[in-house]
């Protein structure tokens, strides 16, 4: 499909701006220029303190802020405080990914985006998490809703990135765009639970800062 004959996108009615948290480029890529097609309002919000290493955010963020400065989207570099993403999630440490520890990580992220949304005359959010396959839509907007409930006037953007291919085209994107490429969906609880499946199917652990898209490798990466 090519890009003439995706159809624009438009905010629900009476809304007008939008605040997109963003949890990387490969995810945001399709995203971000769907809604400038569209000519949608809108500005990046990069929140995620989830993210570990330091090394791993820093490069999420910096290739984040290298595609939106490209397209002259504005963009929010929000705090990184892993310290209360740790005791926010303290004793979920080994839930599975989809469960319990998710659900706050979204609920925390979403809650900051309200925030800003609030204070900064936004008056609707979305994300880029819910493009990708691994992640649970219904759960992503349920912790969207749950956010913006306190404060007035405020809604989230429920869309499903997904449809018309979206999950293919945020590849191609990424692959055009020779984005860092991410194996693990973000938190130090992932990181090991990733690489404790490589090590069961004998596949080497996951080196930070290594590997790019690029159009001669494969389309499948564990955001
Ligand atoms: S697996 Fe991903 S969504 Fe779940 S807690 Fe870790 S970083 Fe957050």
């Amino acid at each position: 499909m090519s890009n003439n004959q995706i159809s624009k996108l438009k905010l629900p009615e009476n809304k007008f701006k939008l605040l997109l948290h963003s949890c990387c480029a490969p995810c945001s890529g399709d995203i971000m220029k769907r809604l400038l097609d569209s000519k949608i309002d809108y500005t990046i919000f990069f929140y995620n303190p989830n993210i570990h290493p330091h090394e791993e955010y820093l490069l999420r963020k910096e290739e984040n802020m290298k595609f939106a400065k490209k397209y002259e989207i504005p963009f929010i570099d929000a705090d990184y405080n892993p310290r209360d993403w740790f005791d926010i999630t303290k004793g979920m440490e080994n839930e599975p990914e989809r469960g319990k520890r998710c659900t706050a990580c979204f609920d925390m992220r979403f809650i900051k985006t309200s925030e800003y949304a609030y204070n900064n005359g936004f008056d609707i959010i979305s994300s880029t998490l819910g493009i990708s396959r691994w992640k649970d839509m219904n759960q992503i907007n349920k912790s969207g809703e749950f956010a913006v409930s306190e404060y007035e006037g405020l809604s989230y953007w429920t869309y499903n990135w997904r449809k018309e291919n979206g999950s293919h085209r945020m590849i191609q994107v990424s692959k055009d765009e020779r984005f860092y490429m991410q194996e693990y969906c973000g938190c130090v609880y992932s990181l090991r639970d990733t690489n404790d499946w490589r090590e069961k199917n004998s596949r080497p652990k996951i080196e930070i800062g290594v590997k790019y898209y690029s159009h001669s490798n494969e389309e499948a990466s564990n955001n």
